[in-house]
């Protein structure tokens, strides 16, 4: 059980985050929630999660703003006394060919979905390490493992956020905080919708055809990852059994990366 225990979660505002939000504390954890949203959307997670019994707040830092970052980090220590467990998750898709791909764009997707791993990892690895113990999960992809076209920045952010997930674990592999990735394969999210949207759209599909089509593509199960399976993957990784894991990356994505 997390009781006592404190997790930062970037990005649980929807989703993957917004399922591992909800399993940790389901395990005792107090929450610090990130991301976009209305006050109302922020107001009804904050009420549902406090409604286990555990202490919740939110924290809106802008993961492409390294002082709200940092803010986010000393805010959550100061309203909760600790920071435990970091999972990054914020992240964000653009699908183009490299000669179309917005320089603008290549640099959000960097920023968001590796660089703010690096600003939270600098603020609350000093924290973990005061009290010897700390995890800290990153949220990579089957494209941190393999890549696909028109996805430029997303899988040169994923792969480097596996190879970062490393490096902290070794850095850290004489301590109590471990460091490790979780890969999923395709789950139904709003940021994958969006890419079935855009496939229906272009070759005049159903939005169920279009939903078979991408799976069919890339997951051998042909069924969706979910937030609960990622969330359920995040608890056993803040566990003591999980202790020895360090620099791991867990695909959990329906045989994607095995073929
Ligand atoms: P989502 O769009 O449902 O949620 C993204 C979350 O990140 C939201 O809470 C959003 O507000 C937040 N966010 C976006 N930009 C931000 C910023 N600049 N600062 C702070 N927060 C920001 O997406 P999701 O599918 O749940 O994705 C979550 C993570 O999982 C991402 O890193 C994504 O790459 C990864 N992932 C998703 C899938 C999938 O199939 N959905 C597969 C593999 C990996």
């Amino acid at each position: 059980m997390l009781n006592g225990k404190t997790a930062i979660i970037t990005g649980s505002t929807s989703g993957i985050g917004l399922g591992i939000a909800r399993a940790l504390a389901a395990d005792g954890a107090n929450i610090m929630l990130n991301g976009f949203g209305d006050a109302a959307l922020i107001d009804r997670l904050k009420k549902e999660l406090a409604a286990g019994g555990i202490a919740v707040d939110h924290h809106p830092a802008d993961m492409t703003r390294p002082a709200e970052i940092a803010d986010l980090v000393r805010q959550t220590a100061a309203r909760f006394g600790s920071v435990d467990i970091l999972v990054n998750n914020a992240g964000i898709q653009h699908v183009a060919a490299i000669e179309d791909f917005p320089a603008e764009r290549w640099d959000a997707v960097i920023a968001i979905n590796l660089t703010s791993a690096f600003h939270t990892m600098h603020h609350a690895l000093p924290l973990m390490k005061s009290r010897n113990w700390g995890r800290v999960i990153n949220i990579a992809s089957a494209h941190g493992l393999v890549a696909s076209a028109m996805k430029s920045a997303y899988v040169a952010a994923k792969h480097g956020i596996v190879g970062l997930t490393k490096v902290a674990a070794l850095e850290n592999a004489q301590s109590g905080i471990t460091v490790n990735a979780i890969c999923p394969g395709w789950v139904l999210t709003p940021l994958v919708q969006k890419q079935i949207d855009a496939r229906a759209a272009e070759r005049g599909l159903t939005p169920d055809a279009a939903r078979r089509e991408l799976l069919g593509e890339k997951q051998p199960s042909l069924e969706f990852v979910t937030p609960e399976q990622l969330g359920a993957l995040a608890v056993f990784l803040c566990s003591d059994a999980a202790a020895q894991i360090r620099g791991a990356s867990y695909a959990v994505d329906g045989g994607w990366t095995a073929q």
